[in-house]
């Protein structure tokens, strides 16, 4: 991957130094690129389909008995503005007593890229959007550097961005695996519309509510993991590196690893 004076300005301005391509990740910019880093996926014999509710197999158990989803069965058919309608209207757990508004997810509809955070903050609860605020700036200049956005642009360039939660949690505390689970079905269906070519899971929660891992980020990170058959990226959250910004270099080579997958 060759930086441009663009992406090295907004490295900068991450605050990251220059990250030296490896012999896993990247190439140098005159050569192409080899074939795609995986290191630990699923066995390939019957490559998985695309992730099409049809196609999909049912999720895995949520972690709490009580905590079965609600609406699994009835967001499963339904198309971007039902799915929007839905969320804006859910009350199956206990934060629709305490949100402004739902924050459903930007981006576009069939885009190639995925992020997936947590629950939003108090900034997203405001204003609707997923990842503002001191974080979503971040984040933007981390997608910068690789040549993507959440500005209107080709698929392939415009991100979508979702939340695992729609709901803010009050004072932003830890999602509680009952709302997790009963909000799920949401996140599940918007990948299934978007069917993207790569996800990026940003943050616990996120890696939790798709990997069923409670494992750290810091032992799944680096590595090519699988939902649905769509290859996943772990990563830092963005407002988890303002506060240790020494991890910012691991960020940017996960960002690196998932750009390698599409190139
Ligand atoms: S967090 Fe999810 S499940 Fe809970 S009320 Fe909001 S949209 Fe519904």
């Amino acid at each position: 991957m060759s930086w441009t004076d663009r992406q090295r300005a907004m490295l900068r301005v991450m605050g990251v130094p220059l990250w030296q391509p490896s012999a896993r990740t990247a190439v140098p910019a005159s050569e192409p690129l080899g074939p795609a880093p995986v290191l630990q996926e699923v066995p390939q014999q019957a490559p998985p389909p695309a992730p099409t509710p049809a196609a999909r197999p049912a999720p895995a158990a949520p972690s709490s008995a009580s905590a079965a989803p609600l609406v699994d069965a009835a967001v499963a058919g339904l198309g971007w503005d039902a799915l929007r309608a839905a969320v804006a209207a859910c009350e199956a757990c206990s934060l629709a007593g305490t949100r402004t508004q739902t924050v459903f997810g930007v981006g576009h509809p069939q885009a190639h890229w995925m992020i997936v955070g947590e629950a939003p903050g108090e900034q997203e609860d405001r204003q609707g959007e997923p990842f503002v605020g001191a974080a979503g700036q971040l984040l933007d200049a981390m997608l910068h550097a690789v040549g993507l956005t959440r500005g209107e642009a080709p698929p392939e360039r415009q991100v979508y961005i979702a939340n695992t939660l729609k709901c803010r949690p009050p004072r932003n505390r830890n999602p509680e695996a009952e709302e997790l689970a009963r909000c799920e079905p949401f996140l599940q269906r918007q990948i299934a519309l978007v069917q993207p070519r790569i996800l990026l899971a940003m943050g616990r929660f996120a890696v939790q509510a798709l990997l069923r891992s409670d494992e750290p980020i810091g032992r799944l990170r680096g590595r090519v993991h699988r939902y649905q058959g769509v290859p996943l990226v772990v990563t830092y959250h963005p407002a988890y590196l303002l506060r240790q910004p020494q991890d910012k270099a691991k960020a940017w080579e996960d960002l690196c690893l998932a750009a390698s997958l599409l190139e």
